[in-house]
């Protein structure tokens, strides 16, 4: 069983059914390395993962039954409903369950099935909304089919989840940046923001290792990831992962990208770093000792992996700065010593 969260209180009982459903293999895409599972799962481990799981979590309100890691709408009917059946009881006492696909494989029907087994949200691996980049990368169906199969979702009722992979072959700042406002015109209730890893064994790894594909430095892409998190955030949009969790297999097989094992948490201390630029240009604060307050829970962002925002402040400005702890601060915002707190800043 493996138990996510990605709030306080949401839970999620990650049921992997690695490359189920798949036409083809994707050039960035090895599930059995990114789930660090072999095989396929049948009815019966459904039953007993979701039983095990079911008597350790106590609250099983904010608790999804999740079939990740496939194309769960495009595998052989038989064998999907097999695992909807097992699941099926489980799913009507917890808040339901929770499927990722692919875009070209949701129809009205298949809707209706879903529909009847308590699924209640459907994930799209979006992944680009360029379809040169998608072209590139041999996904097998367009952009549009990303905007019609998300309208279809939405008009029957499910919960919409987009998945995007900045960074892959043939993307650039520009067209990932599209890519981002065409998902908040989308407006998807959450987004998953996967940086590619360019794993060995893939036809991404081998077009790294000719050379013939460069991601943008890793820097960059913190950047540019904290600033679409920010865009999201500004539309509503809950942002439930960013970065592929860390795992041991991805760790093993990445040969570059972007694999980090808390790379939310570099974007993070990324816009804390711009706030505090943002805040020490106004001549009314010193430009010796710096004092900003921030919410406890955000101290280590705020001060940055290995303290990496005051060497920045330290090294570019000559500024000594102290980040401390202020219950009265909300997260994501920060308060300069001597400031009300409704003068905090945000994030970007
Ligand atoms: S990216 Fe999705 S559709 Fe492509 S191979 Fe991986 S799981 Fe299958």
């Amino acid at each position: 069983m493996h138990c996510r969260s990605w709030a306080m209180k949401h839970k999620n009982i990650a049921i992997f059914v690695p490359h189920a459903g798949c036409p083809h293999r994707c050039t960035f895409c090895d599930q059995r390395t990114i789930t660090a599972q072999q095989t396929l799962p049948h009815g019966q481990d459904v039953v007993q993962i979701c039983t095990q799981a079911f008597s350790e979590i106590p609250d099983l309100s904010e608790t999804e039954i999740a079939f990740f890691g496939g194309s769960f709408t495009a595998i052989p009917q038989d064998y999907m409903l097999e695992l909807l059946q097992a699941a099926s009881p489980f799913a009507a006492r917890c808040s339901g369950i929770r499927i990722s696909t692919r875009p070209d494989c949701i129809d009205s029907n298949i809707l209706t099935i879903l529909k009847q087994y308590h699924v209640t949200a459907i994930e799209l691996g979006a992944q680009s909304l360029d379809d040169r980049v998608l072209y590139l990368n041999e996904r097998g169906h367009t952009a549009q089919d990303v905007y019609s199969a998300s309208a279809l979702i939405r008009e029957n009722g499910f919960e919409l989840g987009l998945q995007v992979m900045p960074g892959l072959y043939g993307a650039d700042v520009a067209s990932d940046q599209r890519t981002a406002e065409a998902v908040c015109r989308i407006r998807p209730d959450t987004v998953r923001i996967y940086p590619v890893v360019i794993l060995k064994g893939t036809r991404l790894g081998e077009l790294y290792e000719s050379g013939v594909y460069r991601p943008v430095p890793f820097a960059e892409m913190v950047r540019c990831v904290s600033v679409w998190c920010e865009m999201y955030r500004t539309h509503g949009i809950r942002i439930i992962k960013v970065g592929l969790h860390a795992g041991e297999f991805v760790a093993q097989n990445a040969i570059g990208g972007y694999y980090h094992p808390a790379f939310r948490e570099l974007c993070e201390s990324y816009g804390f770093r711009c706030i505090i630029e943002t805040g020490i240009a106004r001549p009314c604060i010193s430009k010796q000792d710096v004092t900003v307050y921030v919410h406890p829970s955000c101290i280590s962002k705020a001060v940055g992996q290995k303290r990496e925002n005051l060497r920045y402040f330290s090294e570019k400005y000559g500024i000594r700065l102290r980040i401390c702890p202020d219950e009265n601060v909300r997260p994501a915002m920060v308060r300069f010593a001597g400031e009300e707190p409704e003068n905090e800043r945000k994030f970007l």
